[in-house]
């Protein structure tokens, strides 16, 4: 989906939250202008704009709908034309003094992310070797390597992981990260800065690269000819044997607003999938994290979170330093259950660990006005199924229960049934944003505390 569609979105939501003063005045006038690592950055028209959509009561608003229509962990940044541009203008002193310096363009990467600090598990082993073998030998093996999956699956950390391989052994390599937003930016940056020499930095910024990483992908607009700009330096790159990396969060084929042309580029590589990890990944992970950090947690902790976190490993990471936190705040080295119970409270997460599929079915029930007999019931009318298939959903992705025990629930159906349910409802996610806005208010209903 677009930036603009989505953040349209939200604004549907605030439009119930705020006064219609509040929202016609100062809301109404933010244009989101980027959304990369779990930021969204929303362009304010003046300072004194801004300063009202920062006001504490406005602004928790904006960044619980954002949540709601985004990730639960994006932040939100609010910022003013001559902010912006400062920004910008700072970050292209930066890159043009680096660039006088080395005469390369050359990403800097998060150190800590490397193949070493990233688990492999079943859910992941292809993405990873794929990536391994292209940090190893780029140009040579997978070209372009197209990886998606959803967020918070370590897409970006494995782009880094390369970035960092590369800046290793490849010294001599010109390596380039780039989120789609940046890309877009500098290409609409380079258009307003007049034609023909601005023009020329950017193909030559781009173009002079041995490996270009594009990360989250699916924000290519087909506006203002960025797919065709993206198109040529694809080419570009492609014909004189670079490597290319596109990180995503939904496969080409689900990226509807691809031209044509794109997707069948992309498709002459390798296009390779992240899923989501399963338990003994999930307890590698946390395990590794906590060495990594030094962190000293009991084994019940551990699988505490494995047990109830999501699959998503970025809210893993912060469920497991909120507990760290709490114990260290009370003079512990060493965290246990206890001390998990007591610091998710503090953050009002005790009523998600206290999530079962009792509460699942009763909220789904209240919002769909249906009845748990009808949920559970053979009926096969849309107004029942669609609930049903909700909620199948729902507690397989909130509740760490095997298909068959769902199934059990669900009056002795089949796994497959499940599954069925379960994969028609996230695929819906993907395509229908209405869908997804309602599995997010149902969420955020059964999380609420
Ligand atoms: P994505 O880009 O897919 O949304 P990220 O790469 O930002 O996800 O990952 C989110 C967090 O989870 C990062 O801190 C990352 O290091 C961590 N992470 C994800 N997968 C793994 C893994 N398999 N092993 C170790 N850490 C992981
Ligand atoms: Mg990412």
């Amino acid at each position: 989906m677009f930036l603009l569609d989505q953040w349209k979105l939200v604004l549907n939501k605030l439009e119930n939250e705020v006064t219609a003063v509040t929202f016609d005045l100062w809301i109404n006038t933010l244009t989101p202008i980027q959304y990369a690592n779990d930021e969204l950055i929303l362009m304010a028209p003046s300072v004194t704009a801004k300063n009202q959509v920062k006001q504490p009561g406005i602004f928790e608003k904006i960044t619980k709908c954002v949540r709601q229509e985004f990730t639960p962990y994006t932040f939100v940044r609010v910022t003013e034309q001559k902010e912006y541009e400062e920004d910008i203008r700072r970050q292209d002193a930066e890159l043009e003094k680096m660039m006088s310096e080395t005469t390369q363009i050359k990403s800097k990467f998060n150190k800590k992310y490397t193949f070493d600090s990233f688990v492999v598990g079943k859910s992941n082993q292809v993405v990873c070797a794929a990536m391994q073998s292209v940090a190893e030998h780029p140009s040579e093996k997978f070209n372009p390597l197209f990886i998606y999956g959803g967020v918070g699956l370590g897409k970006t950390h494995l782009l880094h992981a390369v970035g960092n391989y590369l800046n290793e052994h490849r010294p001599d390599l010109n390596v380039l990260y780039v989120t789609c937003e940046k890309f877009t930016n500098d290409y609409v940056e380079s258009i307003r800065n007049g034609k023909d020499k601005a023009n020329g930095d950017f193909r030559d910024k781009y173009r002079n690269v041995d490996v270009l990483m594009i990360d989250d992908i699916q924000f290519i607009s087909n506006k203002m000819g960025i797919q065709e700009e993206f198109f040529h330096t694809f080419n570009d790159l492609y014909q004189n044997n670079k490597q290319i990396i596109i990180a995503s969060d939904r496969s080409p084929k689900d990226m509807s607003a691809l031209e044509e042309r794109l997707r069948s580029r992309f498709s002459s590589g390798l296009i390779q999938d992240i899923q989501e990890p399963d338990y003994e990944t999930k307890v590698a992970i946390i395990r590794k994290k906590c060495s990594q950090e030094g962190y000293l947690v009991d084994e019940d902790v551990i699988d505490f979170i494995a047990q109830k976190a999501s699959t998503n490993v970025r809210e893993m990471e912060g469920i497991l330093s909120k507990i760290v936190f709490y114990s260290s705040l009370i003079g512990k080295s060493h965290a246990s259950m206890e001390d998990a119970h007591e610091a998710l409270k503090d953050y009002g997460e005790t009523e998600r660990t206290n999530l079962d599929a009792e509460k699942i079915m009763n909220t789904v029930c209240d919002f769909f006005k249906v009845t748990k007999e009808d949920l559970i019931g053979k009926k096969k009318n849309k107004e029942i199924v669609e609930p049903r298939q909700m909620c199948i959903y729902l507690i397989n992705d909130m509740l760490n229960i095997p298909l068959t025990a769902i199934g059990e629930i669900f009056g002795g159906r089949d796994h497959t049934t499940i599954m069925h349910a379960r994969d028609k409802i996230s695929n819906q996610i993907k395509v229908n944003p209405h869908v997804k806005t309602l599995v997010n208010d149902i969420k955020s209903q059964l999380l609420k505390y």
